[in-house]
């Protein structure tokens, strides 16, 4: 079971948290995220470090300890609990403090980031303690670890797991840390932003647990995204490749690395609300459940490069050297389409924009489209269900559609448009693909 910010960020919600996980007699590894707002806090106290300005960095850091103080006593009764959580609080802000003292480095980063989940699970435990629910605190540290390339290593995770289980045989309730590992060189690092959701999954891999249930604060993955459109619906059930389509696409609900674990294991994902468990919520199984469109997942961020050449004609490993150039750069690439003369690319990352364009254009005359949203309409057999092309086209016969990728896959259609015109493409699909209103 993991739990998301929002789900541990305030005591009543927490508390809201123990309820659940004791709610049947099942053992079960519970992972929790940092309180909501706490990473967002330490990466700006580490941006202020990394840029010497220690006196707006120490502010940063005051002002989240007394977030944490105020926490633990709206959290907290019996005095031997508040004075345990004041000792845990204090010895995560003194090394905060002392962190002020040392020169910035990316080590220190990573330490700085760590510090949510650590905080979050610590008083979660203590909050049990309190409450007389028998339970164990696991480090993440201890059995989550990354490569050099920074992918998980899963049979290491699974072995090491495996032991802590078989020495802990009596407990029951295992609590540890989202997001946080070490990494080859035995430092502490992290499965990047949202990554809990990538930890959960791969410790329930690794257990080869019943069910990985990912609880949020929103009853499932929804058919379209409810911070633009005015009408959507929670799905019932997805099949892994739709759902890892989904939450690469701009389904916000689930970090896109953390299908992956689940789906090579065989272990069903739930996602659930803490607002309201007794709502389905979505599974995600090897089985897609219907056939059909299910949802529409925006990517906001994106850049078209476009490289147009005569010399494409009839040439053949003239796509080799361009995506050869997006390789060196370690640049992945999203959505492709060719004619004969010339190749349109997306990214999501223009951090080696510049580099890129400069190889490239050897190859031809290079346009580049910034500010790009890449819709993707996601659904089991798509391509053969009737009318949906018929439809998609229809609906977005006033916007002006930049590329189309069809045929990739047999649950994906995907539309690359300008970022100005997404509110009225998801609207409209919203009504033409389900008739929402
Ligand atoms: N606390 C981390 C973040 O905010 C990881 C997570 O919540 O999934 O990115
Ligand atoms: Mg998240």
């Amino acid at each position: 079971m993991k739990f998301g910010g929002t789900s541990v960020g305030k005591p009543e919600r927490m508390r809201e948290v123990a309820k659940l996980i004791t709610k049947d007699a099942e053992s079960k590894i519970v992972v929790l995220s940092a309180l909501s707002g706490t990473t967002n806090a330490l990466v700006e106290i580490s941006n202020s470090l990394s840029q010497g300005d220690r006196n707006t960095a120490k502010k940063q850091i005051s002002a989240l300890e007394l977030h944490y103080k105020n926490f633990c006593s709206h959290l907290l009764t019996s005095a031997a609990a508040l004075e345990k959580a004041a000792a845990i609080t204090s010895e995560h802000f003194e090394f905060l403090n002392i962190i002020l003292k040392i020169s910035f480095s990316e080590a220190l980063n990573k330490d700085i980031l760590a510090q949510g989940e650590l905080l979050s699970t610590k008083l979660f435990s203590i909050y049990l303690d309190e409450q007389g629910i028998d339970h164990m605190l696991i480090p993440a540290l201890d059995f989550m670890t990354i490569d050099n390339y920074d992918e998980p290593q899963i049979g290491s995770i699974k072995v090491k797991l495996a032991q802590i289980l078989q020495r802990n045989k009596d407990k029951k309730i295992f609590i540890t840390q989202g997001y946080i590992s070490r990494n080859s060189k035995g430092e502490v690092d992290n499965l990047k932003r949202g990554g809990s959701d990538y930890s959960a999954s791969l410790i329930a891999a690794a257990i080869k647990a019943t069910v990985c249930e990912i609880w949020t604060d929103i009853d499932g993955m929804h058919n379209n995204d409810p911070r633009v459109v005015k009408k959507t619906v929670a799905i019932e059930q997805l099949s892994f490749e739709e759902a890892a389509e989904l939450a690469y696409f701009g389904a916000k609900i689930l970090h896109p690395a953390s299908i992956w674990p689940a789906q090579f294991y065989n272990v069903p994902v739930k996602l659930l609300n803490t607002m309201q468990p007794e709502a389905k919520g979505t599974l995600i199984t090897e089985l897609a459940g219907s056939v059909g469109v299910k949802a529409i997942a925006a990517k906001d961020g994106i850049t078209a490069i476009k490289i147009k050449s005569s010399r494409m004609l009839l040439a053949y490993g003239f796509l080799r050297k361009i995506f050869e150039v997006f390789e060196k750069y370690r640049t992945s690439i999203d959505m492709i389409t060719t004619s004969e003369v010339a190749v349109s690319i997306t990214i999501d990352s223009d951090i080696h924009l510049a580099e890129i364009v400069k190889e490239l254009e050897p190859f031809g005359t290079v346009e580049i489209d910034a500010n790009q949203t890449i819709v993707s309409i996601v659904g089991n057999e798509i391509a053969q269900t009737e009318d949906v092309m018929q439809k998609l086209f229809r609906s977005l016969k006033n916007i002006p559609v930049r590329m189309v990728s069809y045929g990739g896959s047999h649950h994906n259609i995907s539309i690359l448009i300008d970022s100005n015109h997404k509110e009225q493409t998801l609207q409209s699909l919203n009504v033409d693909l389900f008739g929402l209103d």
